[in-house]
């Protein structure tokens, strides 16, 4: 807290439509008693930067308070070349930035109050008791499924030489008008017989030029036979994003207005209505004391339908004037407006939607379908959907479908992610810079092999110790959950015995093999449980709430289908798919190349290490899988050394 600055109760960062329209609600209701109130915008505010168009009820318009701002109004509307029809209940309003703007500072005046003319950025929280933030945000398309296009328009207040114009009805959309390869309509609000504001409009990733929306309202009049004369003139570009605005980190204290809150529609641009029944339900909730302070309600369906409109208006701009054309030739304009205020019911939209190309919403819908599973499957863990795949083929009988895809993994991912420890090692250093380096884990790797011969349990005990080490490190440091330094070896140690201990008949041979006898190990106690995996899901517990992290229930759920595949497909899966695919991520992070550079650097590596492992398994007297652990075990143990190097001792 800036101890100089005077304690605000309200600060108003921006004072735009939505918090002008909540000022104005809180006013009305009394909530700013002896309240002392901010007010931060880089703009004076004083001039008319926007007109405010929208429907509504003349009673609900009343309820609120806004007759006296209203300029004009229309109680009949015009989409394309259709007659006129009634707004029935509704009357369409229009009302100047310049008269909200007045009309804040005029309330403002009944209070302690502070304009500040500046922009604020940071430390929103430390302005008063409770901020409200109308900054406009910024939007970041998350995934494909995702469009932001804008819509984008030049406005013209005209008066013609002949009286042209029906002041009682406004044209909302008319796609007469050159269509030039976008969507783009004429909007005319009529203020009197001669006079009215023409905004030839565009929705589409292009910008309309000034030029362009000129030549539309010259060609538009020329059927009228008439001069006419500027009075003003307004320009816009409002974002169609079915992408949610960027979050901003805010402090509990702040509660996000206007555009940022989401209160922009996005396939239409209106939002003058959302921020009024927004701020009507912050300020309900003030009323009421609630702990939380409660939302304009938004209808998930709704957010659908946005997002494939967008989706066909991004992608076939040619389309919109019939998406539109037939929305309001097949349709009442009050039914249609209730649908834009998303409140209509399903059925009512299901009608709706059988007068629009069908097959145009239904392609968007298969489109959004698919990009949505890729997103999911981008965020999967592969070794989930391999586990996923390996055991419904296992259930079919066919799970020697999985050894090609191992091999394939083994040779794409598995070898070369340990092949390019000298990348992050030696970085820059030419092959002769690097015999040394060489020679060291060559050396490291021949040692733990001799360790085997001399001492197998102990190189047992060696190879579980730094596996679990370097597991957990791998996976921990690309997950971002790694908070002290003991956490790798005990998540990795859980995963490896996980593995271990539910495969452990199929361990125990393979470890006899490795000159290696556990058979007192079934003698201790809970030994049967701890064979199945039941016990480790309830270990599993621990570390699901050490971390609270989807990552780890989602690795859990790779162990526990592993549990129930064959010891060689499980290791594979895990050890490729999960670990390997983790230190790939990892160097990839820390090393200036992309996966195809990484790949090729590590080719000769991986093809040396197959090389060594051949001559090494055919050399050998007995050829069976302990050999190929006890070569992994040499072969990693100067990778764990390196890598260990390579990952940040603190996170
Ligand atoms: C030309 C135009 C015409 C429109 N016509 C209609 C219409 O007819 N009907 C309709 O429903 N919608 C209309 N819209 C859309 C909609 O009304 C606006 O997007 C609406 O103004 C959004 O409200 P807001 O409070 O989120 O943002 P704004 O009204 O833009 O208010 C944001 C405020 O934050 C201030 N600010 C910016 N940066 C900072 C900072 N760093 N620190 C402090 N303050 C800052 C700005 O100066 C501004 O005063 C129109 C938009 C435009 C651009």
């Amino acid at each position: 807290m800036n101890p100089s600055r005077p304690l605000f109760t309200h600060a108003f960062v921006g004072m735009g439509c939505a918090n002008s329209l909540l000022l104005h609600a809180l006013h009305r209701n009394g909530l700013l008693e002896n309240s002392r109130l901010l007010v931060i915008d880089p703009e004076p505010k004083t001039t008319n930067d926007r007109t405010f168009c929208f429907w509504l009820s003349p009673e609900e318009l009343h309820a609120n308070g806004l007759e006296s701002l209203v300029e004009h109004s229309w109680d009949q509307v015009i989409c394309n070349d259709q007659a006129p029809q009634q707004l029935q209940h509704k009357r369409y309003y229009y009302l100047s930035s310049a008269a909200l703007y007045a009309h804040a500072k005029a309330i403002l005046t009944h209070y302690d109050f502070i304009w500040e003319q500046r922009a604020v950025d940071t430390n929103l929280g430390e302005l008063a008791t409770h901020v409200f933030d109308s900054r406009p945000p910024e939007w970041k398309i998350q995934h494909a499924s995702q469009t932001f296009i804008k819509q984008s328009f030049y406005g013209w207040v005209l008066r013609t030489a002949k009286p042209i114009f029906d002041p009682h009805t406004f044209t909302m959309m008319d796609f007469s008008i050159a269509q030039n390869g976008h969507t783009q309509f004429m909007y005319v609000l009529p203020f009197t017989d001669d006079q009215a504001l023409l905004e030839p409009t565009r929705f589409g990733k292009q910008i309309i030029s000034e030029e362009e929306a000129f030549g539309l309202v010259q060609a538009y009049l020329a059927p009228f036979d008439t001069t006419f004369e500027l009075i003003s003139q307004e320009q816009g570009r409002i974002p169609m994003s079915s992408a949610a605005p960027i979050s901003r980190q805010t402090a509990t204290n702040v509660t996000l207005m206007g555009a940022a809150a989401g209160q922009l529609k996005p396939s239409t641009g209106y939002s003058f209505v959302r921020n009024l029944h927004d701020a009507n339900a912050l300020v309900l909730s003030m009323k009421q004391n609630a702990s939380s302070l409660q939302r304009r309600q938004v209808k998930l369906r709704f957010v659908y339908y946005d997002r494939l409109l967008l989706q066909i208006l991004a992608r076939k701009p040619h389309r919109g004037k019939e998406i539109f054309q037939r929305l309001f030739a097949h349709n009442e304009s009050q039914q249609v407006l209730n649908f834009l205020d998303e409140r209509t019911s399903p059925a009512q939209e299901a009608r709706l939607m059988l007068t629009l190309p069908i097959f145009l919403f239904l392609g968007a819908a298969i489109r959004d379908l698919f990009q949505h599973i890729i997103t999911f499957l981008s965020k999967v863990s592969p070794a989930l959907l391999l586990g996923l795949f390996a055991v419904f083929i296992e259930q079919v009988g066919l799970l020697e479908w999985c050894q090609p895809l191992l091999l394939i993994g083994l040779l794409v991912v598995g070898l070369p992610h340990g092949a390019l420890d000298h990348l992050h090692q030696q970085p820059g250093k030419k092959w002769q810079q690097l015999l040394p380096y060489f020679t060291l884990y060559i050396a490291l790797g021949l040692g733990v092999l001799c360790f085997w011969f001399v001492a197998a349990p102990f190189a047992l005990l060696m190879f579980l110790v730094y596996s679990a080490w370097h597991f957990g490190q791998a996976d921990l440091e690309i997950w971002k959950l790694k908070k002290s330094s003991i956490e790798p070896f005990l998540w990795g140690s859980f995963s490896l015995l996980f593995l271990l201990f539910t495969h452990f008949l199929e361990v125990n041979k393979v470890l006899l093999q490795m000159g290696v006898k556990l058979n007192w190990l079934s003698d201790a106690p809970f030994f049967s449980s701890m064979t199945a995996s039941p016990f480790w899901m309830l270990i599993g517990i621990i570390p699901v709430f050490i971390f609270r992290s989807w990552r780890i229930v989602e690795a859990i759920i790779v162990l526990i289908l592993l549990s129930s595949l064959p010891l060689i497909e499980a290791f594979g899966i895990y050890f490729i798919f999960q670990h390997s695919w983790n230190g790939w991520r990892y160097i990839a992070q820390i090393t200036p190349m992309n996966h195809i550079q990484l790949w090729w650097q590590a080719l000769p590596f991986t093809l040396a290490s197959i090389g060594l492992f051949a001559g090494y398994y055919f050399w050998s007297s007995a050829q069976n899988w302990g050999l190929l652990f006890i070569f992994l075990s040499a072969l990693s143990f100067p990778h764990v050394f390196f890598m260990h190097r390579a990952y940040p001792t603190k996170s």
